[in-house]
């Protein structure tokens, strides 16, 4: 006798509710796409709620911030953390790991315990395609419907200015990593560094919104700092495509020039034009420069997920046109955000940012869910201190809040206020780097 379509689903324990899901995986077509198929419904393994669903796609500073702050203001909201990883590793701080000022245990966090102390579940898994129409996330670990969903899923780097080889592009993701996203990048730039017998060792700051402003030229310093007090003959030679430094130049050139003449080239306007992996050189459209390790760190973009799955024309062109600046809502689709690195908005990439604006766009999510009134638009902070030396410890702050301008709809700096002499305020500001993580862990993976 033959098995029917309805034995077959009770077998493979699959509901028998069909769906279109953007995005999806087939066997047949092995790359994600953005046409619309018809899958099953597989469901995830967690417990059914009646409660209004909120998803949050990606445990980084915003996601972390929007779980726990949406289950505070909508607490009969039920929670959803869907993350890849299976651990969190900070990147702030991380260029003091590189280093080994700090301890990677520092920078390591526990998913667990964050959503065991706020209430909100974490599920492990990947995201991969969406039905926007039913309202169900498809994850690699089983599909989840949702009332409202979430995209903080960070950035991808854009390598499309220095090559169109997807060979070439592999190699360099895979021996010179540019440390941008944490985890293996962090491990493989720590060990070159640590490694180091002496020569150029190459770092470069990309053009665009990256992430982290000041973070390559932090990291240019502390890698500087620790050949110094080696005593290698070694060099940082630091690539910058924009013309001058692109954030606290003050105090960052006269570090650079002050403490590492000898041990740091900083050459801004400076676009490579060819690099040449086995003979291990560089090519500028004015010099051609040896290098014995670097870390290339590329353009960056929105994650790519927000293609895969059908929110954003092309994640790589600012999501122009893809989401309400304001609210960020996805136009047309008032249950879906996108928040975090992968915004359009020029707000700068920093965790700090993320995690003021995740706290805002979760009062947006349970305004919707509890139906009270409006609520006001507040600007991101960002507050961000930067190494500027390890032995002894210095470092440079900025904090810069933002204004909507309803005429250009464009945001501008409100208030900035930066302490950048290093030499009069560096040691204060290095204990205040420490003070800063430690709150923001604290408010991410602790009930506090
Ligand atoms: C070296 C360095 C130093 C820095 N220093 C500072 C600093 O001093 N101060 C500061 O404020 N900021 C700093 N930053 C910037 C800060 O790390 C980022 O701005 C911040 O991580 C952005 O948060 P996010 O949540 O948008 O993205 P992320 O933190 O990258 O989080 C995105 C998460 O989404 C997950 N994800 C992606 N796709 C999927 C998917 N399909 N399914 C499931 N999960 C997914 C990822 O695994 C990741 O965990 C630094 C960054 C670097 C690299």
């Amino acid at each position: 006798m033959a098995i029917s379509r309805r034995d077959i689903l009770k077998l493979s324990g699959v509901t028998a509710v069909a769906t279109t899901i953007n995005g999806c995986y087939s066997p047949n077509n092995p790359e994600p796409s953005n046409t619309t198929k018809t899958i099953k419904f597989n469901k995830a393994p967690i417990a059914d709620s009646t409660n209004p669903r909120v998803v949050v796609v990606g445990g980084g500073w915003s996601g972390l911030a929007i779980a726990k702050y949406t289950k505070i203001f909508a607490p009969n909201s039920d929670v959803i953390l869907v993350e890849q990883r299976h651990e969190f590793v900070s990147c702030p701080l991380s260029n003091l790991w590189l280093v080994d000022k700090i301890k990677l245990e520092y920078l390591t966090h526990d998913y667990l315990q964050a959503a065991r102390e706020n209430n909100y579940t974490y599920f492990h898994s990947t995201a991969i395609g969406l039905d926007k129409e039913n309202r169900i996330l498809q994850t690699s670990n089983g599909d989840i419907k949702f009332d409202y969903l979430v995209f903080a899923t960070g950035i991808d780097y854009d390598y499309s200015r220095w090559t169109k080889d997807i060979a070439f592009e592999t190699r360099l993701r895979q021996e010179y990593p540019a440390g941008f996203i944490p985890g293996s990048e962090h491990i493989s730039i720590r060990n070159k560094v640590l490694n180091f017998k002496g020569g150029n060792f190459i770092l470069t700051v990309p053009s665009g919104n990256y992430r982290c402003l000041p973070a390559p030229y932090e990291r240019a310093c502390v890698i500087a700092d620790y050949f110094k007090q080696k005593k290698l003959k070694a060099k940082v030679i630091l690539l910058d495509e924009n013309n001058a430094i692109t954030i606290k130049a003050k105090g960052f050139q006269s570090a650079f020039d002050e403490l590492y003449g000898d041990y740091l080239e900083y050459y801004p306007n400076t676009v490579i034009s060819k690099i040449d992996l086995d003979k291990k050189i560089v090519e500028t459209e004015f010099d051609e420069i040896n290098f014995e390790e670097a870390a290339f760190y590329p353009q960056v973009r929105g994650a790519k997920i927000l293609e895969k799955v059908g929110i954003a024309k092309d994640a790589k062109n600012k999501l122009e046109g893809d989401i309400n600046p304001l609210t960020y809502e996805v136009i047309g689709e008032k249950n879906i955000f996108i928040t975090g690195d992968s915004r359009p908005m020029g707000f700068s990439k920093s965790g700090n940012t993320s995690n003021s604006e995740g706290q805002h766009v979760a009062k947006l999510i349970a305004q919707k869910i509890n139906k009270t009134k409006k609520v006001k638009w507040y600007p991101p902070t960002t507050t961000c201190f930067s190494a500027v030396s390890i032995e002894p410890e210095k470092a440079i702050y900025i904090y810069t809040q933002y204004a909507y301008n309803k005429t250009t709809k464009t945001f501008n700096f409100a208030s900035t206020h930066s302490s950048e002499n290093w030499k009069k305020d560096g040691a204060v500001n290095a204990a205040s780097i420490y003070n800063w993580a430690d709150a923001l862990y604290l408010d991410m993976f602790n009930n506090k």
